[in-house]
């Protein structure tokens, strides 16, 4: 299917503008983005446009009652300067889940992926080499019906941006494990990418860092007793050799690096446990020694090393060993620059250059 994707070229790209030793995180946008409108039932008018501005009805319905859902995913280039997405048939899959919670309409997958296949074969000259850099793609849908009254819109937006991204120098990061707010609750909107939820999570965190930690660690919100994730990750703990994440609950946001990290522990022979993770447990594992290495997992740093936590009124060391937390980041970065082989078939073609 093809869906008749109309392009307007730049008259002029400003990639010249851009320092790509130096390139400033989440500020710098590429000449394009993709837009299509939905509107009596279906999506229409795909198109590509100058990065610009766009109109909005003070009424959208978006601004007043949070109908916005978004994606992230990386382009790369392999060693032929070939453009590679890492899995962008599940950011598909994923946009959809998170459509249907929050009522709006699903984005046929094919028309996501032309739609992102055309724009990052226009936009690869923008994907920064260095090994750990990459093209940071947002795929999002907002609700743009101009209403004041509760219910579904009844039209939407669907658009794409991609902005350069340099290495990220995570450096270990420091978690305050929250014990008077919750990021999501069992029914609510955690498991969908949905705008909302970052909302919620903005005074927290700011409070979290002001006692000099980077992230929050959520905890579940009947009982604040069992570890969620972290700000825009999932979480991993290595115990006596085993590794354990928190089980999908219907409040955790499902990481295709979750995922994709659970395969390569497994396929590396380590034993990984979904399930429920009692904080306290994990407080007595780092003091005893058991917790051998924590981390971090997702998109935008693919793995964060965790070296502190705090909980109620201490703050535990977690080991400074990061062993196959850098084995795990080293691998999956070889695969998205296509120095490892990757027998999964996670990588794919832009533009229909490739074949795989
Ligand atoms: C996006 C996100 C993740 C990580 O998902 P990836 O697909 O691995 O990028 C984890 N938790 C939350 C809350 C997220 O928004």
């Amino acid at each position: 299917m093809t869906n008749d994707i109309k392009i307007n070229r730049v008259e002029r790209s400003k990639i010249d503008q851009l320092d790509f030793d130096n390139i400033p995180l989440g500020r710098a946008f590429t000449d394009h983005m993709f837009i299509c409108d939905y509107e009596d039932g279906e999506w229409k008018n795909a198109r590509i446009e100058p990065m610009g501005m766009i109109p909005m009805h003070p009424a959208a319905m978006s601004l007043h009652y949070g109908q916005a859902i978004f994606e992230g995913l990386k382009a790369t280039l392999n060693k032929e300067g070939e453009p590679l997405l890492f899995r962008p048939e599940q950011n598909a899959r994923r946009l959809n889940f998170s459509a249907r919670r929050m009522g709006m309409p699903e984005v046929p997958e094919e028309l996501v992926l032309e739609a992102l296949d055309i724009l990052i074969d226009m936009e690869s000259q923008w994907i920064p080499r260095e090994e750990g850099s990459a093209l940071y793609i947002r795929p999002y849908m907002f609700a743009d019906e101009g209403f004041i009254g509760m219910r579904a819109a009844t039209s939407y937006k669907f658009m794409i941006i991609c902005s350069p991204a340099g290495p990220f120098f995570s450096k270990p990061i420091k978690l305050y494990a929250e014990t008077e707010f919750i990021r999501a609750a069992v029914g609510g909107t955690g498991e969908a990418k949905a705008a909302g939820n970052y909302a919620a999570a903005i005074l927290p965190t700011e409070k979290a860092k002001r006692k000099g930690y980077d992230q929050v660690l959520w905890l579940d919100a009947k009982e604040f007793k069992y570890v969620q994730e972290v700000g825009t990750m999932n979480i991993f703990f290595k115990i006596n050799g085993k590794f354990i994440t928190p089980a999908l609950d219907g409040a955790i946001l499902e990481g295709i690096t979750r995922s994709s990290v659970i395969t390569l522990l497994k396929d590396k022979g380590y034993e990984v446990e979904e399930r429920r993770i009692n904080i306290e447990d994990i407080i007595a594992s780092a003091k005893d020694g058991s917790l051998e290495e924590a981390f971090g997992t997702g998109t935008a740093v693919a793995i964060a090393m965790i070296e502190e936590i705090g909980y109620k009124d201490e703050r535990i060391k977690i080991s400074d060993k990061h062993e196959v937390g850098q084995w795990v980041m080293d691998t999956l970065n070889g695969i998205k620059s296509q120095k490892i082989e990757d027998p999964y078939g996670w990588m794919r073609p832009v533009g229909g250059k490739l074949k795989v």
